[in-house]
């Protein structure tokens, strides 16, 4: 009897393994199978854009054009200028009732090209970089990298360039000073160890064989001329970076982790979109599942979720079914997917463990994210979260709550400010990681399943 009210009365945490059958941890080992080939192939926004576009054609989804009029049932999407995506399956009521809106990013932190990158200092070359997002810049250093991007030629002809991901590729790298001489080096705070400019990348050491100057320099750009036919100009219209080399990875003896680059937020992307394509028939409700670019420096720029192009994507649907963009997004309600700061043993003093997502614990429903007293936060509705809650609950998927570490120690956002202003009521919700933006970022395998459940489950609500 005691018991009962127990369970009646207090809300307990619970592991997932305890709450899920032996066919959900075979589903998840086998959804994460599927997973960690989209986050090999997904290195990039570019990249991860190009692989959910195979997705979507393989699942039926056809590229819109301004002026048709999907049907109930009609797949459909667009991808914006290569680096973020936005993808609709149009439901039995049509557009007047608002539909249920995934939002993900596909941009991780990184290391950019700066525009002027080659230099040659003591018989070596080296690319000079500008980080993207939020890293610990020590994080990057003496770990091997790979190159991604694109460069554009004077005739406005691409080179799509990738070096690293295949094994017997040359990878780069940031050196670090030795332990003997860093004496003086270790007593600086973490913070000033590296600088901006010190994240300088190793790409070659042999020079051209003549004995003019600039051998270095020379060297790495005959090598890129053969392999790409471009020249050093080209790099002033170029996008490239240097992400960690490697493919994603089981962790531990169980295999219950996944590690991997950019998993922020690629695990709420792949997920999202799966739940999508995997729609069966005609949902009651149209479904879009937009995956971002940008979110790591403030969702800016024209493929940013700040940019209209999502609302000339959405509005021109609703012109095409003569319904108006407002009345749409005023019945919208959106998931904003990203991940949460998963609870981390090794760091007690930064989280409150009574308000933080463990691993293993399910999807992590937020109803608010922002710094420092809430500031830039969308937080949602008490009114909205409970629909999920009504669903998830239903539908058997697994979901604990969740703040991002402790009162004033930091904070962070999502796009959920973004999609909320276009007056969408949206919620927060996530896997949560552990080393979040670190070139390693673990998650564990339930929580990725989960991540698709909840979406599956969020397409009927
Ligand atoms: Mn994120
Ligand atoms: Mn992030």
């Amino acid at each position: 009897m005691s018991e009962d009210i127990r369970d009646e009365l207090l809300n307990e945490r619970k592991n997932g393994y305890d709450r899920v059958s032996k066919e959900d941890v075979i589903a998840a080992e086998e959804f994460c199978a599927g997973y960690k080939d989209f986050l090999d192939r997904a290195k990039t926004e570019r990249e991860a854009a190009g692989a959910a576009e195979a997705i979507l054609e393989a699942a039926g989804f056809v590229r819109y054009e301004r002026g048709m009029t999907p049907a109930p049932g009609a797949r459909v999407y667009a991808v914006n200028r290569d680096k973020a995506v936005i993808a609709a399956v149009i439901g039995r009521e049509g557009l007047e009732t608002g539909a249920n809106i995934t939002a993900a990013h596909i941009d991780s932190p990184r290391i950019d090209l700066k525009p002027v990158p080659l230099y040659e200092d003591s018989d070596m070359a080296f690319f000079k970089t500008h980080y993207y997002g939020g890293i610990k810049k020590y994080q990057w250093v003496t770990i091997p990298l790979e190159l991604h991007g694109v460069m554009v030629r004077a005739d406005g002809t691409r080179a799509d360039v990738s070096v690293g991901g295949e094994e017997d590729d040359p990878v780069f790298v940031i050196t670090d000073l030795l332990p003997h001489l860093a004496r003086e080096q270790v007593q600086k705070p973490a913070g000033t160890v590296f600088t901006g400019e010190n994240l300088n990348v190793v790409v070659g050491g042999a020079p051209y064989d003549d004995d003019g100057k600039d051998r270095f320099r020379l060297a790495v750009m005959s090598l890129l001329h053969e392999s790409y036919g471009v020249t050093e100009k080209d790099f002033l219209t170029s996008e490239l970076c240097f992400v960690p080399a490697g493919k994603a990875r089981d962790v531990g003896f169980d295999r219950s982790f996944i590690g991997a680059y950019g998993q922020d937020d690629r695990v709420c992307a792949y997920p999202t979109l799966k739940a999508l394509t995997d729609l069966d028939g005609i949902p009651e409700r149209t479904a879009v599942c937009i995956l971002a670019d940008k979110e790591e420096i403030g969702s800016e720029g024209v493929s940013g979720m700040q940019s209209e192009w999502y609302d000339t994507f959405l509005a021109d649907l609703c012109a095409g079914a003569g319904t108006e963009y407002r009345v749409f997004c005023e019945n919208s309600v959106c998931l904003s997917a990203d991940v949460g700061a998963a609870y981390d043993p090794n760091f007690p003093e930064a989280y409150d463990k009574r308000n933080s997502p463990f691993v293993n614990g399910g999807v992590q429903v937020m109803k608010y994210t922002g710094a420092g007293g809430k500031s830039s936060a969308s937080d949602a509705g008490a009114e909205t979260v409970a629909r999920l809650r009504g669903v998830f609950d239903r539908d058997g998927v697994l979901w604990q709550s969740g703040e991002l570490g402790k009162v004033d120690y930091g904070g962070g956002g999502t796009v959920a400010k973004y999609l909320a202003k276009r007056n969408i009521e949206t919620v927060d919700i996530g896997v949560p990681v552990l080393s979040m933006h670190a070139p390693f970022e673990l998650t564990a395998k339930l929580d990725v399943l989960m991540m698709y459940r909840a979406a599956e489950s969020f397409f009927t609500l």
